[in-house]
């Protein structure tokens, strides 16, 4: 070992061989895998993962590497992957690959009843939610460079949480999704704050979500707090971590008040609370 290391680090600068460290070799659905990279004397680190092409960003807290949240996009089969990385050093592209497995995380089933005008939609209201949908999708595709945050992303309120992210859901025994943020119990009126610190991009009435607020953190990534009664900011706001954003309510598609909190990250949504558990690891 006394020899291999020095050795090893020789390899890695004098041949452009350059190796990933990845948080997991097998992640669930809905989950996010942090991929870290050296990037002295390397650019350009590209990443391919199941039709999904993403740059690395400069790492927020630590000097000469770079780094990289992949969503594991719920519907994702479930299938051992090959990722493929490059790079270039020296001007020399590199194309290398791991292996990524992805399985069934354990989500639990459940049966909900709603307002049927929220699950047969009129022509107007199914043109407003596709319209509501293709808004929101060019926010979250959008990822800047900048890293807006520098503390630990926190929950938007201090509550119980009521319902988990990946419950598989059918509605009105017709419609069959998946829950795609953590519930926080809340009464009407209850205070909701900013995970982090970010700027507002959506600060809306929407169909399904009700009174929304989204907050961008920079690099790709997104939090959402849905059902509001009342919303305190406005889209371009700036906002400090536990700002307050607006109060809870029971607007949109819901069966009574709480707090529908969710992360976007790099166009995909996935689990907020593993993804606070990578995100916050940046930070070790
Ligand atoms: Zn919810």
């Amino acid at each position: 070992m006394k020899y291999l290391l020095p050795l090893f680090i020789f390899a890695t600068f004098s041949f452009g061989d350059y190796t990933p460290t990845i948080s997991t070799k097998v992640t669930n659905n809905g989950h996010t895998v942090l991929v870290t990279m050296d990037n002295r004397n390397i650019e350009k680190l590209k990443l391919s993962f199941n039709g999904l092409h993403l740059f690395f960003l400069e790492h927020p807290f630590k000097k000469n590497l770079s780094y990289l949240l992949l969503p594991i996009e719920y519907y994702t089969p479930f299938k051992s992957y090959t990722v493929f990385y490059s790079y270039y050093y020296k001007g020399k592209k590199h194309l290398k690959h791991f292996n990524l497995k992805v399985k069934e995380g354990k989500y639990r089933s459940e049966r909900l009843s709603v307002n049927p005008s929220k699950i047969k939609l009129s022509k107007e209201d199914k043109l407003r939610a596709e319209k509501e949908y293709k808004e929101a999708m060019k926010v979250y595709n959008s990822i800047s460079d900048e890293v807006l945050w520098e503390k630990d992303f926190i929950h938007p309120m201090d509550s119980k949480i009521t319902s988990p992210f990946g419950t598989k859901r059918v509605f009105n025994k017709l419609v069959k999704r998946y829950h795609t943020g953590i519930d926080f119990r809340a009464k009407s009126g209850t205070p909701i704050i900013s995970s982090n610190d970010g700027v507002v991009r959506i600060a809306k009435d929407r169909f399904y979500a009700g009174g929304s607020v989204v907050v961008d953190h920079g690099q790709g990534i997104y939090t959402c707090y849905y059902h509001m009664s009342k919303i305190d900011v406005k889209v371009g706001d700036k906002v400090a971590q536990g700002d307050l954003l607006g109060l809870s309510g029971a607007t949109g598609r819901v069966t009574g008040p709480h707090l529908h909190f969710s992360v976007y990250v790099n166009g995909k949504i996935v689990s907020p609370k593993q993804f606070l558990k990578i995100v916050n690891s940046l930070n070790d």
